[in-house]
């Protein structure tokens, strides 16, 4: 009996404590999802939001889908340029910036272009003559050029940045050092490496792109008669049969030449030391 009391109590006590609860919390009422037809974006993901005040329900959220893009702003050799993608459902955009591509003939002209040959060395093997060295360095903003061969010849040439012309030259053991106004003819000769190399800079037409050994190739002339009216290889020391330009990431490493004159031997010079040529001035008592 005792027991039958004590449930039945318990059964008492717990519909008293759901009706209790019932009161307090009414039922909220109930909220339809209705959503925006324009889309909701961030940088990664699009969606429709639901309307509803504090309702932060998202549907059809998914990632953009980029279109290929296309160029909105052109590289140039200056600046990069931009490339504008668009979601082909929310019409979101992102950008990408787009490296200008040199062509090959702005490759040519910059590899050749001399006040980009600094702190090198331009090395002539010649074959009757030896080897010509001609290094080129900065000393506190002014170009300097060390002209020196296998049999003695030796200058250090200062061209400044305020137009003085400085020349450091051997005079038996012995250093002199003589400052101009104007450039003697050894300034001229050595302003560029063209003092050991032919300049064949403007000539980019006449050179064909050699995949296999990397080189630009001219392939000019076949007889002495031919080279006659051949004047775009042909400067005031030499004809040029034929000649080979190597180019490497853009800058001049090797230039191969053979000459109708001085026997028809082939001169190979090389463009070394990129950035590493160190030059020091000699001292002058
Ligand atoms: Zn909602
Ligand atoms: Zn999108």
């Amino acid at each position: 009996m005792k027991k039958l009391l004590a449930l039945s109590l318990a059964f008492s006590a717990c519909f008293a404590l759901a009706a209790c609860e019932d009161e307090e919390t009414p039922t909220p009422p109930v909220h339809e999802h209705s959503y925006a037809s324009e889309w909701s974006k961030d940088a990664d993901n699009h969606w429709h939001a639901c309307t509803g005040t504090d309702c932060t329900e998202a549907s059809d959220k998914a990632a953009h889908t980029w279109n290929d893009g296309e160029i909105t702003t052109q590289p140039s050799a200056s600046a990069d340029g931009v490339k504008t993608f668009t979601c082909t459902v929310c019409t979101q955009t992102k950008t990408e910036s787009v490296v200008y591509v040199p062509t090959p003939s702005e490759i040519w002209q910059n590899a050749f272009d001399n006040s980009k040959i600094t702190n090198c060395t331009v090395r002539l093997e010649d074959p009757s003559n030896g080897t010509i060295l001609y290094k080129v360095a900065t000393i506190d903003g002014d170009r300097v050029v060390h002209l020196s061969n296998s049999s003695g010849m030796n200058y250090y040439l200062v061209y400044t940045a305020d137009g003085k012309y400085v020349a450091y030259m051997k005079s038996g053991e012995d250093w002199t050092k003589q400052e101009f106004d104007q450039p003697i003819s050894v300034f001229e000769m050595c302003s560029s490496y063209a003092a050991v190399c032919p300049n064949f800079g403007a000539y980019f037409t006449e050179f064909e792109y050699d995949e296999a050994t990397g080189s630009y190739i001219f392939n000019g002339v076949e007889d002495v008669d031919e080279l006659q009216t051949n004047d775009i290889m042909t400067t005031s020391t030499a004809k040029y049969y034929n000649a080979a330009v190597k180019i490497v990431d853009g800058k001049l490493v090797q230039v191969t030449s053979s000459m109708s004159g001085q026997n028809g031997k082939t001169d190979v010079v090389y463009f070394e030391n990129y950035g590493m040529t160190v030059i020091e001035l000699p001292t002058v008592d």
